[in-house]
């Protein structure tokens, strides 16, 4: 049966882009190796902007709120920035994941868990996915939204990120009647990076970041030695310990298929500086799913209206790049800067939902206008089952 579009990857990105699909009608079939809910190393923390990305209520799955990010430089010089309204909210990646899937879903796409893929072919009027199994999957479009080690990407060619960040994570669960630490970023821990902290309620996601591992030392004992520094635990009580890459790089994409658009960390759309993802994941899944609908409803080009739609994204993380390089070269002067010369605009800018180049341009302009109304999917707290008449399950 011919699909109107396979999402291949149903993480942020890829149930973004299913939703809205089947929000508009076309007919989705939403593919992933896992079943789920299924684990994902990620920190789980959604920035403002991406909350207001999200077309339903995540509140379900939120641990925390925090308004306030505590930061230090090689964990000297400490400051603790406060923020006028949140700047984040604390999920857990599975829980998350799982609550954007049932939602996709209940939105009538349906879904099937794969086995590897071995080919992918287009033709002028549609896209065929052969499976190892020999099983072929045929649709009009193929959003690749399967992450940062993308097979849709390496099947169709074109785009090579020229570089993966990466990221490593864990959970510590602190001795009753120990507080739960702020938001938390110590820049320097490692080298063009820092290690973090995120309460999470019950635990603290604990982790490290950096943006070249080609050049710097990344291991577990780095993080198990951070965690023993910041937080008074032995790094040996650190549990789950995974690392990840982050897709970046994706400033170079440029959708070259008419039939297959690549989405989130495949298409390396996390910015680098921090190695947040899921903000343009999100809004990336999203502005595939617009550029289909809108292509088959007028014959035009899906490949040119997404390339128009992701325009900004790949500037902001172009955007990011240049500061992280900047920043990360000359932590010094780059961290006093951060802390007594532009937190003020950074904290009132990412409470309002901005990006990083909406908060450079904030500070640049002098008049910046922050708007903090709550994003809906913060407040809202409708219930969450989905109709049991549509599981959508293939
Ligand atoms: C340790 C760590 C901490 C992070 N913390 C944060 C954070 O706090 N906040 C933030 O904004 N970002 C964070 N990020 C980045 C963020 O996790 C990613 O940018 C984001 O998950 C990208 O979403 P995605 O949907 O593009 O890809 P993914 O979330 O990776 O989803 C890809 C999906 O595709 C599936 N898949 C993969 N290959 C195939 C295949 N061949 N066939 C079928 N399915 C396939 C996978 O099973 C998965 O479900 C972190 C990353 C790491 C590694």
């Amino acid at each position: 049966m011919q699909q109107d579009v396979i999402v291949v990857g149903a993480g942020q990105a890829g149930a973004a882009c299913a939703l809205d699909l089947a929000m508009a009608g076309l007919s989705v079939l939403l593919v992933d190796r896992r079943d789920f809910p299924r684990f994902k190393a990620c920190a789980g923390g959604v920035t403002t902007k991406a909350l207001h990305r999200y077309r339903f209520s995540i509140a379900p799955v939120i641990r925390q709120v925090e308004s306030d990010m505590r930061i230090s430089m090689y964990l000297r010089r400490e400051a603790l920035l406060k923020g006028p309204a949140p700047i984040c909210a604390m999920t857990v990646r599975t829980e998350l994941d799982a609550l954007c899937f049932e939602r996709a879903l209940a939105a009538g796409a349906r879904f099937e868990k794969i086995g590897p893929i071995r080919a992918i072919d287009e033709s002028a009027d549609g896209v065929a996915v052969t499976l190892d199994s020999g099983r072929v999957l045929r649709a009009r479009y193929l959003v690749g939204a399967d992450g940062a080690h993308s097979q849709v990407r390496k099947l169709t060619g074109g785009f090579v990120p020229d570089r993966t960040a990466v990221a490593m994570e864990g959970i510590v669960q602190l001795p009753a009647g120990v507080p739960l630490p702020p938001v938390t970023f110590d820049f320097g821990v490692v080298g063009q990076g820092y290690g973090w902290l995120f309460p999470k309620g019950d635990h603290v996601n604990v982790g490290i970041y950096t943006r070249r591992p080609e050049e710097t030392e990344f291991s577990k004992d780095q993080l198990r030695d951070y965690v023993q520094r910041r937080l008074g635990v032995h790094g040996e009580s650190i549990e789950h310990l995974v690392g990840f890459p982050i897709g970046t790089g994706g400033e170079k994409y440029q959708p070259a298929s008419e039939r297959v658009l690549l989405v989130g960390d495949a298409a390396g759309m996390a910015e680098a500086l921090l190695g947040e993802g899921i903000h343009n994941a999100v809004l990336t899944g999203q502005m595939a799913a617009n550029a289909i609908v809108l292509a088959l409803a007028s014959n035009g080009s899906a490949r040119v209206l997404y390339d128009e739609y992701s325009d900004i994204v790949r500037g902001d993380i172009d955007n990011c790049r240049s500061l992280a390089k900047l920043f990360y070269k000359f932590l010094p002067i780059s961290y006093g800067l951060l802390r007594h010369v532009v937190a003020d605009t950074l904290m009132n800018g990412f409470a309002a939902g901005m990006t990083t180049t909406g908060c450079k341009r904030a500070f640049f302009t002098r008049q910046p206008r922050f708007d903090f109304t709550p994003p809906l999917s913060l407040l809202a707290r409708e219930p969450l089952g989905r109709d049991p008449g549509r599981t959508g399950i293939a």
